[in-house]
């Protein structure tokens, strides 16, 4: 439990201090100030916000300092209609509202509530909230309360300023007690607020949802695509599993039809759940960008994001007048998969560039960047030539087929570690043998990415902060140590190294070595066999790819 005491909130003095009016009896108008805490959100995180008012003798005035955008300057004629339809009275007096932070811009409709409430606060018609309380929420005309985006994050930014009763839309309240430590108090209108204030009754606890998978889809998760349910394709099959193991990214290649597709939306079905942190932190994302409907649970399962080849720039990473996250943070701590690589253009796929390499993508705004996280496992799926038909029945010339090829090793061929074939399956369904089920995977996947995570950690090999220590991350200069192997392994690399005919470059060697370090993996095994080599180097494409 937070400590209420390192609470930042205003000492008891200060708050709903209000004089009477002129003339003694019951004042016509209460003179006073007070502090509440509001939350607002700044990029994908939210922060805790001062909302400090004083109502003073004067002429009719109602301003707002500390950065406000025109969203809280729109505030006022929310707040005085509101005020005004939960029967209280509207100051005609001047009013300020200084918000602080002062130098960071203050986005969206989520300080209405406090606003409404530090007015009434500081001319004595509520009192003002006990400590270890905070407010969020957009006002209507009307007086209700309305969701906003980003709940989870304010959850978040409370709880580490101390709050422990948190008062927040009512829509939003399911996303809020996803956050242990801190208590929803959901409210419909300003007028429940100011209930509990003035009574002892607060609202019965909210319920936890249930665990989402898929973000769109409440309650438990929706089924996806499992690996028992793929085929023949054993070589497929094993590449994702290496996938899964490595975190390596993957490219499907292959003709429309052959499960590319289907192989793919398997991947997250293979990798480990979403533990606490990383759940809140894919949860809190989804949420800020609006893709988490009222009263879904947290998202446990890693995610699977498939943009269109249209998707525009700013939606693929991000970005926007008040910055939302794009299709990469949504893939975040998932699988993203672009179907079809070569129909995406080109400027979409270098915007990729940053996150592939870094795990975040940067986007400006107007005060300054904001980042937002972006560490997803790719997946791309291509046919082998432009008209996508097998080998007797493709009519491309040779001079399409390699400014097709060109194109796709662009930006992103270079980081992707594990190349595979899929054919069409010939077998039928009963001729495939007992197929694994992604489960049984999944628990090999677990073991070895245990295995990696002790490694990295006893050579001290360095990885992007904040993801999981996986073996896409292994660098060159470090080899000798991350994959130990007796002199037949050696010799088999320095052939491969050596023959010409297999266009491996020396970072096509590493991508070998990685991949190899996964397989054996897979096996619980620390060294690194000619057997590993080999599979490994099965998965890189021949000469002229
Ligand atoms: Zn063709």
């Amino acid at each position: 439990m937070p400590d209420t005491e390192e609470a930042v909130l205003p000492a008891p003095e200060s708050r709903g201090a209000w004089e009477a009016g002129e003339g003694g009896g019951p004042p016509p108008w209460a003179f006073g100030a007070s502090t509440i805490l509001g939350l607002a959100c700044t990029g994908w995180r939210a922060m805790p916000v001062l909302v400090e008012t004083v109502v003073d003798r004067g002429l009719p005035h109602f301003v707002v300092v500390g950065l406000p955008s025109t969203a809280v300057r729109e505030a006022r004629e929310r707040v005085r209609a509101a005020v005004r339809a939960s029967g209280r009275r509207f100051p005609l007096h001047r009013i300020t509202v200084s918000l602080s932070p002062a130098d960071l811009p203050k986005e969206g409709t989520s300080l209405d509530l406090a606003v409404a409430l530090g007015l009434l606060a500081a001319s004595g018609q509520a009192p003002a909230p006990p400590p270890g309380w905070a407010v969020f929420g957009e006002l209507g005309l009307d007086g209700s309360v309305r969701p906003v985006r980003g709940a989870l994050s304010m959850a978040v930014a409370a709880r580490q300023q101390g709050v422990t009763h948190l008062v927040c839309p009512a829509a939003n309240a399911r996303e809020v007690a996803l956050l242990p430590g801190i208590r929803p108090l959901p409210a419909r209108r300003l007028d429940d607020l100011l209930d509990w204030l003035a009574g002892p009754v607060l609202p019965p606890p909210v319920p936890l949802p249930e665990a989402a998978g898929d973000p769109g889809a409440p309650g438990p998760p929706a089924p996806l695509p499992d690996l028992a349910s793929v085929r023949g394709q054993p070589w497929a099959r094993r590449a994702l599993e290496l996938a899964a193991a490595g975190g390596h990214h993957l490219l499907l290649l292959g003709p429309p039809g052959a499960g590319k597709t289907l192989l793919a939306s398997c991947l997250p079905g293979l990798l480990p759940p979403l533990d606490g942190e990383a759940a809140i932190e894919v949860t809190a994302i989804h949420s800020v960008a609006g893709q988490l409907p009222p009263g879904a649970g947290l998202i446990q399962r890693p995610p699977l994001r498939a943009p269109h080849h249209a998707t525009p720039v700013a939606a693929m990473v991000g970005g926007g007048k008040v910055p939302r996250p794009g299709e990469a943070s949504l893939a975040h701590r998932g699988v993203l998969l672009l179907d079809e690589l070569a129909e995406f253009r080109r400027e979409t796929l270098e915007a990729l560039r940053e996150p592939l390499e870094a795990g975040h993508v940067t986007v400006a705004r107007l005060a300054g960047a904001e980042r937002f996280p972006a560490a997803f496992q790719l997946v791309a799926t291509a046919n082998p030539c432009p008209c996508g038909q097998p080998g007797g029945r493709c009519h491309c010339s040779e001079r399409q087929v390699a400014r097709y090829r060109q194109a796709l090793s662009g930006p992103l061929l270079d980081r992707i570690d594990l190349q595979v074939r899929v054919r069409r399956a010939a077998l039928p369904p009963t001729a495939a043998g007992p197929r694994e089920d992604s489960r049984t995977v999944r628990e090999r996947v677990e073991a070895a990415r245990q295995l990696q995570a002790l490694r990295f950690h006893r050579l001290g090999l360095s990885h992007p902060p904040g993801q999981p220590p996986v073996n896409r991350w292994l660098e060159a200069g470090d080899a000798a140590r991350w994959a130990p192997m007796g002199p037949a392994a050696r010799r088999l690399l320095d052939t491969l190294y050596r023959d010409a005919s297999l266009g491996l470059s020396s970072r096509g060697l590493v991508k070998v070595l990685r991949v190899a370090r996964t397989a054996a993996d897979l096996e619980g095994r620390d060294e690194v066999t000619v057997d590993d080599i080999e599979l490994a180097a099965e998965f890189r494409f021949p000469p002229g790819w």
